[in-house]
């Protein structure tokens, strides 16, 4: 969520010890249920327009307006968030949950990402060898993951890990017994996870790898931009056959036929993000080898997870 501005009279108005008393007295009295909206359940939460009429009523603000930026203010102090994540507040039927009811939906632990930790203060790359340096200390994953090995990490790869194997992640808190449970994030278990949660199922994805599977790393991507250069080789090496004529040799770049892949690849793997899977869906993305250890569980990453499809 962007930083805002508050008029400075908000700010003076609600020193902290003025927001914990007025967010003791919110927990107190405004109606947190779980609610649903188009099939999806939403645990613990209230609704905005309700705590719009709240802060009217006990005076701390005069007008929806102010109501609003008050709410607003005290989304910022992270008193509440909406469900999810992804809406400043508004006078509206919005679901909004109090931070002790949310329950860890997992992420990166760090301010580190793919490209941070690869560059040098000036932003330029780092040689290979201080990079495995680098990646030998951030998590054994590199070392045990042939994929990583074989990755040239350009600022192309490098945002393409950033959406789909982000750095230091912590996987979520458990949600109960899910409704299902995708063992990897390639095509297969991405389109079933969200076509359980858009039905209102708690799904969840394990990946042990990158994000994307096949499709997006090696195989359907990939292969149409190699096919699209291949075809503008064609198409300019026979040109006369269509009145052009093309003076000189065709030559083939391969570095920038593959940088080109990098970077459609790249643009293309913030549908398959594991921040679009938990905002947008709900799902909780958890990075690492799943294995059954039950009819109705899996374990990853030493947690148990209990499923019941
Ligand atoms: C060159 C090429 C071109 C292609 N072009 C097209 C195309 O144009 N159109 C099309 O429809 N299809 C295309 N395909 C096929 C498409 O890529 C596959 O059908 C699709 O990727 C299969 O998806 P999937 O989810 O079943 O498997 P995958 O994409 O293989 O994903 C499986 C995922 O599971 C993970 N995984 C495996 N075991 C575990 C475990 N124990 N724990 C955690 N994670 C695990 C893996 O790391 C992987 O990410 C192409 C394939 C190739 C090779």
């Amino acid at each position: 969520m962007e930083d805002r501005e508050f008029p400075q009279e908000i700010i003076d108005k609600f020193p902290q010890e003025e927001i914990d008393r007025i967010a003791a007295e919110m927990r107190e009295e405004i109606e947190v249920k779980d609610r649903t909206h188009y099939f999806k359940k939403y645990e613990s939460c209230f609704v905005g327009k309700k705590l719009v009429i709240w802060l009217i009523e006990k005076n701390y603000a005069e007008t929806v307006e102010d109501a609003v930026q008050i709410g607003d203010f005290f989304m910022t102090k992270n008193i509440f968030h909406h469900v999810l994540r992804d809406h400043a507040f508004k006078n509206k039927n919005l679901y909004y949950r109090f931070e002790e009811h949310e329950r860890n939906r997992g992420g990166s632990d760090t301010n580190d990402n793919w490209h941070n930790i690869l560059e040098d203060r000036d932003g330029d790359l780092l040689t290979p060898e201080e990079q495995a340096d680098v990646l030998s200390d951030i998590s054994d994953w590199p070392q045990k993951n042939s994929a990583l090995h074989d990755l040239f990490l350009d600022g192309h790869n490098r945002d393409t890990l950033n959406h789909c194997r982000p750095l230091n992640w912590v996987d979520p808190e458990a949600d109960g017994v899910y409704d299902m449970i995708a063992i990897g994030g390639g095509a297969g278990g991405l389109v079933s996870s969200i076509g359980a949660a858009i039905s209102g199922g708690k799904a969840a994805i394990i990946e042990k790898n990158i994000m994307g599977g096949d499709c997006l790393n090696t195989g359907c991507v990939p292969s149409k931009a190699f096919i699209k250069s291949a075809k503008v080789a064609h198409t300019v090496r026979h040109a006369s056959q269509y009145g052009v004529e093309v003076s000189g040799e065709v030559k083939i770049n391969f570095a920038k036929v593959m940088e080109r892949m990098r970077k459609i690849r790249a643009e293309i793997s913030e549908h398959d993000s594991v921040y679009k899977l938990i905002k947008k869906y709900g799902i909780d993305v958890y990075l690492g080898e799943a294995v059954f250890t039950d009819k109705k569980e899996i374990s990853v990453n030493g947690k148990a997870l209990q499923f019941s499809k």
